[in-house]
């Protein structure tokens, strides 16, 4: 196979590797402009830098001729491209959220990579340097690949799970690249060897342009994966906001119908919400926000929704529940609160009870969303007539708006 593919195709070495330098070259520029588009993106500085190291790894390689040695340029390639391989590991890392590097690995691993052709005594100094070198390559490519492997997995993106492949069988590739020069350590260093030398070429080109248009896509991914996080939370804690819920509560409705399940809401509203403002300044209210939001995702289950309405009102949707479950659940999320809201605002500061008022309603047949939402509503009225503090359930559904009834 590889003998057809250089005899038969007229694969030439020298000319290899100047298109695969004019390539990466290229892919060097693309990655950096990346970075300029994006220059927040953690990584993607760091994957520019990795590609300018790889293009400096085969531009000097025309430069053999002039230097007076034959291994210093050998040593020079390999040092470049294990340098870049180790920058762009620290990229992979910082875009993943993983933590950076040591500042001096693509210094250090490098240099373990060059130290065992320099062992003396050697027949084939060349072949040590070859395998030691492909053997680390291998180790980073695997490394990068079980990053983005774990990162894909967390957050289902598509591209990450592909980049993570690519640099699986990088990993592969490089093995079998170290076992073939082990087998055959004179061919290392004479630049007409062929086979093997012209497969690592072809092998490197394509993995530079995949991994430099995966780079791309992963960071369009994640673009877009802020967008629909801006589109659908609310940016001060987090949880879904009213649309997002609204479709999603939607859902849930036409599934508890479908599997004739209960199916309850709770309509919720921090109590005077305007006095810990005045008391605790605007900064201290988005606290005791982000504080109910803590206990009430710790209190409700996984498979509940959990929404802001707008201000310091929240709703959740509760599949399964009956209204005497739901109930339970509001009494819980309300004692949770009171107990813990105090520890949002700055120790010292006078006491002050934080309270919820909650209104508890099932859903019943020939509801809809805004139907249950409405009687929940008025059950939170009655809530906060009653003197705040408490849990009500909803009077008897259905709800009919009064033009219906009218009608
Ligand atoms: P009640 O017990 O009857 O519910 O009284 P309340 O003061 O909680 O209700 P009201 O609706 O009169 O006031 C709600 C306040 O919530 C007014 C508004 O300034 C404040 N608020 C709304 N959104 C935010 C926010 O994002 N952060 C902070 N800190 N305050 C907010
Ligand atoms: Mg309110
Ligand atoms: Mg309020």
């Amino acid at each position: 196979m590889l003998k057809w593919l250089v005899e038969t195709m007229f694969l030439d070495i020298r000319t290899l590797l100047v298109a695969a330098a004019l390539a990466i070259g290229v892919c060097a520029v693309a990655r950096f402009l990346l970075y300029r588009l994006h220059p927040g993106m953690p990584g993607l500085g760091h994957w520019a830098m990795a590609g300018g190291l790889g293009a400096l790894a085969l531009v000097q390689v025309p430069l053999h001729g002039a230097l007076p040695s034959e291994r210093l340029p050998a040593v020079l390639t390999a040092v470049l491209i294990l340098a870049g391989y180790t920058v762009s590991w620290d990229g992979h890392r910082r875009f993943t959220g993983g933590k950076p590097l040591p500042p001096a690995l693509p210094i250090i691993l490098p240099g373990c990579g060059v130290l065992p052709s320099l062992l003396p005594g050697l027949s084939h100094p060349l072949a040590a340097l070859s395998i030691a070198n492909a053997v680390l390559v291998a180790s980073v490519s695997g490394l990068i690949a079980r990053e983005l492997h774990r990162a894909a997995a967390a957050s289902g993106r598509e591209i990450m799970r592909a980049m993570a492949w690519l640099y699986a069988v990088n990993c592969v590739f490089f093995l079998g690249r170290a076992v073939a020069v082990g087998f055959e350590p004179e061919a290392v260093g004479t630049v007409e060897r062929g086979g093997v030398a012209v497969l690592a070429i072809l092998w490197g080109l394509c993995l530079v342009v995949a991994a430099t248009l995966g780079m791309v896509l992963m960071a369009s991914e994640r673009l877009q994966a802020e967008l629909d996080q801006q589109a659908s939370r609310d940016p001060l804690t987090g949880v879904l906001n009213r649309r997002a819920f609204a479709s999603l509560a939607e859902r849930e409705i036409a599934r508890a119908r479908r599997v004739e399940q209960p199916l309850s809401v709770l309509m919720m509203d921090l109590d005077h919400f305007k006095q810990i403002n005045d008391r605790f300044g605007h900064a201290g209210g988005d606290a005791v926000l982000r504080r109910f939001v803590a206990v009430a995702e710790r209190v409700l289950r996984r498979e509940d929704l959990f929404c802001r309405f707008g201000g310091e009102e929240f709703v959740a949707l509760l599949p399964g529940s009956t209204a005497a479950q739901a109930l339970a659940a509001a009494e819980r999320l309300r004692t949770a609160f009171a107990e813990e809201a105090a520890a949002s605002i700055p120790a010292g500061t006078p006491p002050f009870a934080f309270t919820v008022s909650v209104g508890v309603g099932e859903l019943v047949a020939g509801e809809d969303l805004e139907g249950v939402l409405h009687r929940a509503d008025a059950a939170l009225y009655r809530a906060k007539a009653a003197g705040r503090n408490r849990s009500e359930l909803a009077a008897a559904g259905p709800f009919r708006s009064p033009a219906a009834a009218i009608a």
